[in-house]
């Protein structure tokens, strides 16, 4: 149902199920603990604080800063095509972190660690099957669908 560079990573039959069809409509859902208030993404059915099983979809705006990132030159099977590229860490202003693709709008050799930036998610697929990756560009990036360059 919801893939990851056309690896099923996915299980459709959890509490944050929900988290695929609010991707559909163009919006990144995090959680919010229902007891303690602690907040994460991506969706935690079960508090990592406080163990409670309840909890509330939050919308993220995908604002953050760069945590990490690493250029990769050598390419893993499968992604041969787009190499060089790089993969930053974003940690996200409104708690938890996102691993996404250096986007367009930002440039290798510019940036730092702690830097601002949106993180963008990029889905596309209509039916059944949801393909979702993050781009990391420069704030302000507003999110579209469309395929990666290498799966086009
Ligand atoms: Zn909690």
């Amino acid at each position: 149902m919801f893939s990851w560079f056309g690896k099923v990573s996915f299980v459709p039959y959890t509490k944050v199920s929900d988290f695929a069809v609010h991707l559909k409509d163009g919006r990144i859902m995090g959680s919010v603990c229902n007891a303690c208030g602690y907040q994460t993404f991506p969706p935690r059915a079960d508090c990592p604080e406080c163990m409670s099983g309840d909890f509330s979809f939050r919308e993220i705006d995908g604002r953050g800063k760069i945590y990490t990132f690493t250029r990769t030159e050598a390419a893993p099977t499968g992604f041969e095509d787009v190499a060089p590229y790089t993969i930053v860490v974003v940690e996200l202003d409104q708690g938890g972190r996102v691993l996404g693709w250096l986007g367009d709008t930002l440039d290798f050799d510019r940036i730092r660690i702690g830097d601002p930036v949106q993180v963008v998610p990029r889905i596309w697929g209509e039916g059944a099957e949801i393909r979702l990756y993050f781009t990391v560009d420069r704030p302000g990036t507003t999110w579209h669908k469309a395929p990666p360059p290498h799966l086009g």
